[in-house]
């Protein structure tokens, strides 16, 4: 992520005046903080304190059973054995990236991806290439000549950050066909609005997916528990690295999040929180329609957010200057492209975090601070998002 960026967003973070549409956030008022306070007391009570204590680098025996038996039900062969509980998703998959790929190697990711993936590529010395998998015509025009060389493949095959899309099964096999390991990011699976997550990569290709998982999107990122599924032949290489890295994850976030598990009907969550995020993503699609009317988007299928591309090359940089002007901000689209690319301008929008009201006014501001940029040079649309395809608003 530039720095620049950055140091503009932490300078919007603390400011109420700002509203922020970017961030990927969970919203703040989903937070279980009753439950939660109460399971970090009981976490205390203990007299052996465990939640206090070392344990071991794999994690909680009874985590690890939960993330089985959600993979399971999901068609995954999994034993408990076989989950690593992780520092969040991100240890997940610096312990992967870290198995399967050497300096150098190119790495497989799809057309807009999650940019702390990228990130990571780049700090590894690793070259992210785009999976071309979106369509037929995308793979013709986007596809590494020699995409078969690719070490891994890393992709959010339930729902995609920043898409808010998941792939298609003509996409999900094209995975499958290429060699190499395969990376699955479930982060936002259980975020789907039309329901339960789906097959996971996990199921079709045990020995070749590492498999990362979350409850940062479904309960809080703030505990930072993750985990990792690697193939089998991995497992023991992979317990070394998180030993190597942090001992283990933290006793005490492990013990609140597996006390609150086990005291609330988290399927009944999972159906409130879908259900609370396809509001706000409605409200701010109609927001979109009525203020941005010559901006394209697919209506997310879940997650956090909007990912909108206007057809034009505009200047990222001033729009976004613009906007926190006007009391905006957002993520940039060039923050998700592999390459870094500013044009066709392009955003994540990000409607979790954001009161009702406020999405409106704050995608009404982003529309002033567009105005305020005034005509720009046209450019044609990506293959990938045509309008035929994605339809508006
Ligand atoms: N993968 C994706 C796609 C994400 O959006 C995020 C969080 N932004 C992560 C992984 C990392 O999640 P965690 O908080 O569990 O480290």
């Amino acid at each position: 992520v530039d720095d620049s960026v950055e140091e503009l967003q932490r300078r919007a973070a603390p400011d109420p005046q700002v509203i922020r549409l970017g961030g990927g956030l969970p919203a703040p008022e989903q937070f279980p903080r009753a439950p939660l306070a109460r399971a970090f007391l009981r976490a205390l009570d203990d007299a052996a304190a465990p939640a206090l204590q070392y344990g071991f680098p794999e994690g909680s025996a009874r985590l690890r059973r939960f993330v089985a038996d959600s993979l399971q039900a999901r068609g995954a062969a999994v034993d408990a054995g076989e989950v690593i509980i992780t520092s969040g998703a991100q240890q997940a998959l610096a312990i992967a990236l870290e198995i399967a790929c050497r300096p150098g190697d190119r790495v497989g990711v799809d057309r807009t991806t999650y940019p702390a993936a990228l990130d990571l590529l780049r700090t590894r010395h690793l070259l992210p290439v785009v999976n071309g998998d979106e369509s037929p015509r995308r793979r013709a025009v986007a596809a590494a000549p020699d995409a078969a060389a690719v070490r891994a493949r890393y992709c959010m095959p339930a729902l995609g950050n920043p898409s808010g899309r998941g792939l298609d099964l003509r996409a999900r096999r094209g995975l499958l066909a290429g060699g190499g390991a395969i990376i699955e990011d479930d982060a936002y699976a259980d975020l789907r609005f039309d329901g339960p997550a789906p097959i996971p990569l996990l199921a079709l290709g045990r020995e070749r997916v590492f498999h990362l998982g979350t409850w940062s999107k479904t309960l809080c990122p703030g505990l930072r528990v993750g985990w990792l599924v690697p193939p089998r032949r991995h497992l023991a290489r992979a317990l070394r690295i998180k030993r190597d890295s942090d001992l283990q994850a933290n006793s005490m976030a492990q013990a609140i999040v597996d006390d609150y598990l086990a005291s609330v009907d988290f399927g009944a969550r999972l159906v409130r929180l879908r259900r609370f995020y396809r509001q706000r993503a409605a409200r701010m699609a109609r927001a979109l329609t009525r203020h941005l009317p010559s901006w394209h988007f697919c209506m997310p299928q879940g997650g956090f957010a909007i990912w909108v591309e206007a057809d034009v090359a505009a200047d990222e940089r001033a729009l976004l200057d613009a906007a926190f002007d006007e009391g905006v901000v957002f993520d940039p689209g060039s923050q998700f492209r592999a390459g870094g690319a500013a044009t066709p301008l392009a955003m994540r929008l990000c409607f979790s975090a954001v009161p009702a009201d406020a999405l409106e006014e704050g995608v009404r501001r982003l529309a002033r601070a567009w105005r305020r940029l005034g005509e720009r040079p046209r450019m044609p649309l990506t293959p990938a998002l045509s309008p035929s395809e994605t339809g508006r608003g």
